[in-house]
């Protein structure tokens, strides 16, 4: 029979940043936690597994189809702005600076890593141009984001659309995602022609 308590604690040690001191500190946690705090965290997890999938336009991460964002009809339909993860459309919406649509690549080029233009959605983004007089591009401000905003600004600009990119309102190396919310929306004002 498997303790609970060591399989626990295995499994959660394999989340980004959790060793085996705080994942142990967690197990006991939830061992003394109300009943039901368990399964409540466990079946939110199972949420994850079963009802998310990326979009069919934007290619975020929804549990509807299109997601919630591509379905507002008062979300602009001629501004496309162009990220790498999911979780930077959350900062840009806590900017409250923009009301256009998103896209988002899944990562960005990374010849070390062995990702190159195939494996990210921009065939996807190509797909979307229709009705589309600016495309933003948001990657972060470090070597591959500037790699694959570049890559992009080639691809884009001879289908005349404009193509801008971010200021550098948020300092070089700092992840979109963690960008807070001033500094990204003087950023996205700021934004320039590629
Ligand atoms: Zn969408």
């Amino acid at each position: 029979m498997p303790d609970p308590i060591a399989s626990a604690v295995q499994q959660l040690k394999r989340l980004p940043g959790i060793g085996e001191k705080t994942a142990t500190r967690l197990v006991y946690w939830m061992l003394n936690a109300q009943p039901g705090t368990a399964h409540a965290i466990a079946e939110a997890l199972l949420g994850l597994e079963d009802g998310i999938h990326p979009c069919s336009q934007c290619c975020n991460l929804t549990s509807s189809d299109p997601c919630a964002l591509c379905a507002d009809p008062r979300r602009q339909h001629d501004t496309v702005c162009v990220v790498e993860h999911p979780q930077d459309i959350l900062a840009f919406e806590r900017s409250g600076e923009y009301r256009g649509r998103y896209h988002v690549l899944h990562g960005a080029i990374a010849p070390l890593d062995g990702i190159g233009p195939d494996q990210l959605r921009i065939r996807e983004l190509l797909a979307r141009l229709g009705g589309v007089s600016e495309v933003i591009l948001a990657t972060d401000p470090d070597v591959e984001g500037d790699a694959t905003a570049l890559y992009l600004g080639r691809l884009l600009q001879p289908l005349g659309v404009r193509v801008t990119r971010l200021a550098h309102g948020i300092s070089v190396g700092t992840e979109i995602e963690y960008a807070d919310a001033v500094s990204l929306a003087r950023a996205l004002q700021n934004r320039r022609e590629l």
